[in-house]
């Protein structure tokens, strides 16, 4: 199986990532055996990352519109017990967050220990749909912007506050849903002629698949500059949500089991509490 990892060393290029699954994939019903399978374990190692309270997992969404981020973290996270995780999706910063550092309303929406957090968006706007628009940046309040520099500060920015996280207990994943211009366009059009999904349409989109080239090279320099061992970037092929779903699970699992959180051991005073409970119990 192939990881979709992105490299740590900076050489991340959009060409070697498909947005179709490699050759051989497993049917659709093997998939989605496989996801149902995944998201058991996720659900087993989530009790287990909240028992042992020592550390939080943050997962982060990043993808262009249609790429389906929404249901994977639907069908990804849907078996999870309810109270051990949560979803925060990220829009444009209200005038409050706009007086705030570009770091600070995703500080406040951080998991704690024993819980997972989940980001549909995140920080990464930050140096793709701002950098795409730089309108966004001219109402950032900021003292003095260098258009040369500023990208390059904000990666180092992410990098230093991502590798604090990770000292400090947080496993942090993200994930780039990588669709193609092709497979939007479908979507897109689904979107349109199903009254169900008629709501999900805004004109705007098309706009931002205007820019389609401008994205993609905001994406591969982004995921270069902080595809690190302590935040690692997965980018995992779109086009065919089954191998998406369970792509994105397999990766979920795998950094739970890397984490290996542990069941608190008891010592020797709370095991004679556990018999002398047990005693009182029995004689009821
Ligand atoms: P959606 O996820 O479709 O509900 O749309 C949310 C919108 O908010 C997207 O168009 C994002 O690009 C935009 N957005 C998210 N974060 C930022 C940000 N920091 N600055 C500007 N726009 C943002
Ligand atoms: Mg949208």
């Amino acid at each position: 199986m192939t990881s979709h990892r992105v490299p740590f060393d900076g050489r991340f290029s959009i060409r070697d990532f498909p947005t179709d699954p490699p050759d051989g994939r497993p049917s659709k019903k093997e998939l989605e055996q496989e996801l149902a399978d995944l998201v058991d374990q996720l659900d087993k190692w989530q009790h287990r990352l909240f028992a042992d309270e020592r550390f939080a997992v943050l997962a982060v969404f990043q993808a262009m519109d249609a790429a389906g981020k929404d249901s994977t973290i639907r069908k990804v996270f849907s078996g999870v017990n309810p109270a051990g995780f949560r979803v925060h999706a990220f829009g444009r910063p209200s005038e409050l967050e706009l007086r705030h550092d570009f770091l600070a309303r995703i500080g406040q929406r951080l998991p704690e220990r024993g819980k997972i957090g989940i980001f549909n968006r995140s920080h990464y706007e930050e140096v793709l749909v701002v950098r795409v628009h730089p309108q966004f940046l001219a109402a950032q309040h900021l003292p003095d912007v260098d258009l040369k520099r500023i990208w390059a500060e904000r990666f180092e920015s992410i990098r230093n506050f991502e590798q604090h996280l990770a000292r400090n207990g947080t496993a942090i994943v993200k994930f780039w849903l990588n669709v193609s211009r092709k497979e939007q366009k479908k979507r897109f059009i689904d979107r349109i002629e199903k009254e169900d999904k008629n709501w999900k349409f805004r004109l705007g989109d098309l706009d931002d698949r205007g820019r389609w080239d401008d994205y993609q090279a905001a994406y591969q320099e982004a995921l270069r500059e902080t595809s690190r061992e302590w935040a690692p970037w997965y980018a995992i092929p779109a086009d065919d949500k089954p191998y998406m779903r369970t792509a994105v699970a397999r990766v979920m699992v795998e950094t739970m089991k890397r984490l290996d959180p542990q069941f608190p051991k008891l010592g020797a005073d709370q095991r004679r509490e556990l018999q002398k409970g047990l005693r009182r119990l029995q004689k009821e």
